[in-house]
């Protein structure tokens, strides 16, 4: 019994030694012929009976097939074609519109990902956050100081409307060029300058940011330093980038949201006069809405459905997606109007026009990129959906952690400050977790955009994991201020993040769409390393031509597959411990080992997913929202690692990785075991679940223990809190709210002793405190206080009035008016009407 069970643990692990190393077809004829022999010869043990003859054919007969496979027409015969015809069916059909979605963006560390063995060392090679002297010296500069300008309910309420005295500043100071190039009059600043600097502004105020990141981002700027033509570059370039031009872009409209590319919106090739001359153009018809800026817009980018039917341009009738600039005097453009989003005050409305006629030459471009519209804007979203978002979303994970520390300590209920209970170290520690991890995560994807990669992928798991986390820390940060966060007013410097929050969530790709189809079921046929080319093979006309392809796809296709299979067994059954990890690590060896592990497994239950749900991939959407959030988590932690050898590995920030890492994993455990347990087909979530949790769910979240510790550690380590909150605004000023928090916990933590003295008196019934009463001079007078303690709490407790104060208001001044209301349908309606 003893020698068969050693036989059968040699078969496995051979069989798992094999499939790790992607051992060829012929090694397993090898292996298979070895069992056989070693079988016959009886070592193996008695246990032979009722059928050791029946075992050794099982052994033969496998090495012959296996020697039949290595053999490459035999192979195409028995194996390739039939898969080839079998896998046509089932493999997602990718739509052109998909197809350029896809290409768009580059492939960079998310397929490292999708293989299973990530070479961690390119993460950790990714750049630090390095900035050149003089984007450091803006950043220090007129971002400081615009900060410093801003007066967040001035802007979001008593005026309503970002003041023009900081949209002069934000012109003249070239904020709305940033990633406008030098040479046409622009600051041509990196990705990671842009992002800290968009970052800063919004742990300020979302209106204003927005106004910056707007034309930073995704629109008529980057268009046209990306595929303007000569012309439209040294005209139009210069003045966005000092602003004498607003731009907006207008893609989103009443029917055609979350699926923009299939807008109603049309352009008419046609003749037409323009400037007193009749010239080639287009006759537009257009209706949108959202669109920020758009109220406040001198040029709008707009993209419409191009038609040719009198073949005009020679390209065929329907064109496709183009993209103009219009300038918004142009007679029969409609703009001006607003939306009020969530209450925000940045500029946000509708724009519509009915066979309105521009001349060709404001396509983009010109005339030759008509129809290459969605293609620019896929090339150009991936990049900016790494930055705008990402880094307003972790400044504001920020920011929330930097007040609600403040206020915690600050704040007191039953004779202690609420951040010492438990219940409030809770939300606590969660932002700590995203604040450490956003901004971990923040600037790795900052540095590679920076390097000129367009990671489509990672862009989107950034998009929606940042602002979800937000999310999270906003409404983390409301319950822990209670009442003082609800009643909005000029004291109140959280209501601006809340009412912002859907809008980060809902706008470049609504997150529930991001989370469920692009950053998985798309990010798999993009970063997976041979589905997208066994589709293309598969999608090829030339059947011969694409069996070819396949093949070749498909051979490493199942080398993969079973590498992965058996190392996500192997290591998961030895609990990680013989995984690799980079070298010098240092502290950081055990959780890299567990990443190592965990990217197994996510790469073998990602592959068999996509191949066995095929083109269901896309609706299976409870499923790939899973697969998502446990790549997300890979990545996440794969950069808390990244961030604290960057930062030096201080040993107080040891507790905080360890806690970021161990609930990033138990979440990563958490998304895999949904997606097993869900997953339709039986066989395959059985093998799924022995694969990956052959001995139940190997993951904790963090301790109590270890949460209690990263949380003191914010609240009594000042510059632990500032390095978890860097890079973003900090007021010094009592006059503000921010700044307030800031002056008042600085005193509070230096006037802690005289406190404790304080508060054990009124516990004891010595002094006591009631309104009307001066309980301070009382404990002075009775020897529990000296004069200088007496005189700093008196300073302490009248900063903290004013700090848990909340505002109060003329019922008259409340009521909003807003007298002509106007309605996208009603707009329709008359549209159809005519
Ligand atoms: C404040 C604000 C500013 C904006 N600024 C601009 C701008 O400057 N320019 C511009 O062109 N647009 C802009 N937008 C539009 C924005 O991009 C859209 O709101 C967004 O694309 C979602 O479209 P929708 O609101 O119509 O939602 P819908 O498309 O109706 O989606 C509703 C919900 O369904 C989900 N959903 C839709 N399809 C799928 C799917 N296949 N699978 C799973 N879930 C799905 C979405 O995720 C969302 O949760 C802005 C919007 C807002 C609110």
């Amino acid at each position: 019994m003893v020698e068969f069970l050693v036989f059968l643990g040699l078969i496995v692990a051979g069989v798992v030694a094999l499939g790790m190393y992607k051992a060829p077809m012929w090694a397993w004829a090898l292996g298979a012929v070895g069992a056989a022999l070693f079988w016959q010869s009886g070592i193996a043990g008695t246990l032979t009976d009722p059928a050791p003859g029946l075992i050794g054919y099982l052994f033969w007969f496998t090495a012959v097939v296996f020697g039949l496979l290595s053999v490459p027409a035999i192979r195409r015969v028995v194996l390739i074609g039939p898969a080839f015809k079998l896998i046509k069916g089932v493999l997602p059909k990718v739509s052109d519109t998909e197809t350029q979605a896809l290409e768009a963006g580059t492939v960079g560390f998310d397929a490292e990902l999708f293989t299973g063995t990530p070479d961690w060392d390119k993460l950790r090679s990714v750049a630090p956050v390095v900035l050149s002297p003089e984007e450091q010296s803006f950043l220090d500069g007129p971002t400081e100081e615009l900060c410093g300008l801003i007066n967040d309910w001035q802007v979001r309420h008593a005026e309503a409307e970002v003041p023009e005295k900081l949209w002069d500043f934000i012109k003249k100071r070239g904020f709305l060029g940033m990633l406008i190039s030098k040479e046409h009059g622009g600051l041509g600043f990196s990705a990671q300058a842009q992002s800290l600097i968009i970052g800063k502004i919004a742990s300020r105020s979302p209106d204003v940011v927005t106004i910056v990141m707007v034309p930073n981002s995704l629109g008529p700027g980057e268009l046209i330093e990306k595929y303007g033509t000569e012309e439209q570059m040294a005209h139009y370039l210069p003045r966005l980038a000092n602003g004498d031009e607003v731009p907006c872009f207008a893609l989103t409209g009443p029917a055609s949201g979350s699926d923009a590319a299939t807008m109603r919106d049309i352009g008419i090739v046609t003749r037409g006069q323009h400037d007193g001359k009749e010239v080639l153009g287009i006759r537009l018809t257009w209706d949108k809405r959202y669109i920020t800026l758009g109220p406040k817009a001198t040029l709008l980018g707009l993209a419409f459905r191009l038609f040719d039917p009198d073949r005009m341009l020679g390209k065929g009738e329907n064109i496709g997606i183009t993209v103009a600039m219009i300038p918004t005097t142009h007679p029969g453009v409609n703009i001006g109007r607003r939306h009020l989003p969530s209450g925000a005050a940045f500029p946000n409305g509708p724009n519509w026009g009915k066979d309105v006629f521009i001349p060709i030459d404001w396509v983009i471009g010109g005339e030759k990129m008509v129809g290459q519209g969605w293609r620019m804007l896929m090339e150009c979203l991936a990049a900016g959906r790494a930055i705008s978002l990402p880094s307003s979303a972790t400044a504001g994970t920020k920011a929330m952690l930097r007040f609600t520390s403040a206020y915690g300590r600050i704040r007191k209920q039953f004779g202690l400050p609420i951040a010492r209970m438990e219940g409030i170290e809770e939300p606590l520690g969660r932002m700590v977790e995203s604040a450490y991890s956003c901004e971990a995560a923040r600037a790795v994807t900052a540095s590679m955009v920076s390097r000129g990669e367009r990671p489509s992928v990672l862009s989107a798991l950034m998009k929606y994991q940042t602002t979800e986390r937000m999310r999270q820390c906003v409404n983390d940060a409301f319950d822990v201020h209670g009442g003082r966060a609800i009643c909005d007013g000029p004291s109140n410097y959280l209501q601006s993040a809340y009412q912002m929050v859907p809008v980060g969530i809902t706008v470049e790709g609504a997150n529930i769409l991001t989370r469920t189809l692009i950053t998985f079921a798309q990010g798999a046929l993009r970063s997976h390393p041979y589905l997208f080319d066994e589709i293309h093979a598969a999608q090829d006309m030339d059947t011969e031509r694409g069996q070819e392809k396949f093949e070749r796809a498909f051979s490493n296709h199942i080398a993969f597959s079973v590498s992965n299979a058996s190392g996500a067994f192997f290591h998961n059954l030895t609990g990680g411990h013989f995984g690799t990890q980079p070298e010098h690590v240092a502290g950081l060896a055990h959780w890299y080992r567990q990443l190592g592990r965990a990217s197994r497994s996510f790469a073998f239950v990602a592959d068999l997913a996509v191949v066995a749900l095929g083109g269901g991939l896309k609706t299976k959407q409870k499923l790939t929202g899973r697969l998502a959030d446990a790549l997300s988590e890979l990545f996440f932690v794969g950069c808390v690692l990244k961030r604290f050898e960057d930062d030096g590995k201080l040993s107080s920030d040891k507790d905080i990785v360890a806690f970021a890492a161990a609930n990033g994993l138990y979440r990563f455990q958490e998304a895999m075991r949904g997606f097993i347990d869900n997953f339709p087909v039986a066989p395959l979530r059985w093998l799924m679940r022995a694969v990956v949790f052959p001995l139940g769910m190997p993951y904790r979240p963090a301790s109590d223990e270890l949460g209690h510790r990263v949380v003191k550690l914010v609240l009594q380590a000042p510059e632990v809190r500032d390095r978890l909150t860097r890079h973003i605004y900090v007021s010094q000023d009592v006059d503000d709210p921010t700044g307030l928090l800031e002056v008042t916990l600085r005193k509070v933590i230096a006037s802690e002793e005289a406190e404790k003295k304080l508060e054990r008196a009124i516990r004891a019934g010595t002094v006591r405190r009631y309104h009307g009463m001066d309980w301070i001079g009382d404990a002075i007078a009775k020897g529990v206080l000296t004069e200088g303690e007496g005189q700093t709490l008196r300073e302490v407790e009248a900063l903290t009035a004013r700090v848990i104060a909340v505002d109060d208001f003329d019922p008259a001044e409340v009521k909003p008016h807003y007298p002509s209301v106007g309605h996208n349908s009603r707009r329709a309606e008359s549209a159809a009407a005519e």
